[in-house]
């Protein structure tokens, strides 16, 4: 028998668990491990709420975590409540699908004022993530800077631009919810440091911007590359521009109609965050593109901001005795393998990049490497010697049937027309999940 455990219970977690018993059928003993007492990671907390058919891929994950020799172990945190080494101890094989939960930092002078969140932050707080529920962002300025050209910035973006009704269907969090019904919001600007061609931004993603009910996108023709340019363009990126364009096109009049604007500042790299105790505005260097690369001209111009949202990519958090790859913000390893018995997958492995489904070939690749590795299993104690742990420090283990106690709690709190109303506090959860 081989026992593994795999730390983290996001796409990149159940993508391995479900790789392992391909791998090895009733031959292994997976245990998932999660520091929150509800399982899926980026799917429950970072998939944006009106997006509801990409976090439907958690249904699959289900499935994986149902199989008997599947274990969930939430509300244990891996670092405090057990070692890495402990686990190693224990298992033959530690994979470490932790993601990547925090914000890289701006690095620009202003970055402390008060309404200034990272994307993890801000994100976490409308999806309900217990970290930032009570982030309480102001809304009752104007503008919104919305920093970084990916997904991401569009998902925050889109998320401002949105009206209640909007929202139906979605699971948004209550405390969200409201606040962007009060939000006075009028002006979303989207600031990327480099142009049209070198946006981040997925297609199907961009069109959405398009048909929202009060917010028109805004894009000054001027900034546009010459149209024969596209063609040199790989095909998903030529649809993005294809849509930046025809935002480009849309009517004033059409505009007039809109309540709120979404507008596209291309070439413009942030140089500051300025305001006394709140942020009041952003000023920005007007660049060039050579190479590829963003050049600042020396030309700057302040673009009034009460709210700043930073959508530059994420970062690993390290783990004492982890080796970690500071430059890239995710662990150092060679194709998934950290040190003997220890791995990791996903985004902890490569970095913030990809879609949900460019996990499962990196779950199926980590274990290709254990079974090389490990072969039978060496007799370790697995689950059996974790529980004897857990007792003895008196860790309250969530297990995937107290989930699925939880999961029922928040699908009878939904308001009408939606999936479920989350608990946004980890005692609530614990709650839920009855004696
Ligand atoms: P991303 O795609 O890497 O985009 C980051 C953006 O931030 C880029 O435009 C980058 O510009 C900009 N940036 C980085 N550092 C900056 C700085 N110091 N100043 C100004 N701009 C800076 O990252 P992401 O949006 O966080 O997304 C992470 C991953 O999740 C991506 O793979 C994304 O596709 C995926 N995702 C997918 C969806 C979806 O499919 N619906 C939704 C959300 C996220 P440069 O290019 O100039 O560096």
């Amino acid at each position: 028998m081989r026992h593994i455990a795999i730390i983290g219970s996001g796409p990149a977690g159940y993508y391995t668990a479900e790789a392992a018993q391909k791998q090895w059928g009733d031959e292994v003993r997976v245990d998932v491990f999660d520091r929150l007492p509800v399982p899926y990671g980026l799917i429950r907390t970072g998939v944006a709420p009106d997006h509801q058919s990409i976090k439907a891929v958690s249904n699959r994950y289900e499935k994986t975590a149902l199989s008997d020799n599947v274990g969930f172990v939430g509300n244990v945190s891996v670092g405090s409540d057990v070692t890495i080494a402990e686990l190693q101890g224990l298992y033959d094989a530690v994979v470490l699908a932790t993601g990547a939960p925090h914000d890289r930092p701006l690095g620009l002078p202003g970055e402390t004022l008060g309404n200034v969140f990272g994307s993890a932050a801000f994100v976490g707080w409308y999806n309900g993530h217990p970290q930032f529920a009570d982030l309480a962002p102001d809304l009752s300025g104007e503008t919104a800077v919305v920093i970084g050209m990916g997904n991401v910035a569009l998902d925050v973006a889109r998320i401002l631009a949105k009206t209640r009704e909007e929202f139906a269907g979605s699971d948004i969090v209550a405390h969200a919810l409201d606040a962007l019904e009060r939000s006075n919001i009028r002006r979303v600007v989207i600031l990327g440091r480099r142009g049209p061609h070198q946006i981040m931004m997925t297609p199907k993603e961009l069109g959405e911007l398009g048909h929202l009910q009060r917010a028109a996108p805004r894009v000054d023709p001027a900034d546009l590359p010459e149209i024969g340019e596209d063609a040199l363009l790989e095909p998903g990126l030529r649809k993005s521009v294809n849509h930046i364009r025809s935002f480009a096109a849309i009517p004033e009049s059409h505009r007039a109609d809109m309540a709120l604007e979404v507008e596209f500042d291309f070439f413009a790299a942030p140089k500051a965050l300025l305001g006394e105790r709140m942020v009041e505005a952003v000023e920005v260097e007007r660049t060039t593109v050579e190479a590829g690369r963003a050049v600042g001209t020396g030309e700057t111009y302040t673009i009034p901001a009460s709210l700043v949202v930073a959508c530059i990519g994420y970062q690993t958090s390290p783990i004492e005795g982890v080796p970690f790859d500071e430059r890239a913000g995710r662990f150092a390893n060679d194709e998934g393998r950290i040190l003997p018995g220890l791995y990791c997958v996903g985004w902890a492995r490569r970095g913030p990049s990809g879609t949900i489904g460019t996990n499962r070939p990196d779950g199926f690749g980590v274990i290709e490497k254990i079974a090389e590795d490990i072969g039978g299993g060496s007799g370790k104690q697995g689950r059996g010697g974790f529980d004897r742990l857990a007792a003895e420090r008196s860790l309250d283990v969530v297990t995937f049937r107290d989930w699925k106690k939880i999961e029922e709690a928040e699908t009878r709190a939904a308001r009408e027309g939606a999936p479920r109303e989350k608990f946004v506090d980890v005692a609530e959860m614990i709650k839920a999940r009855g004696g």
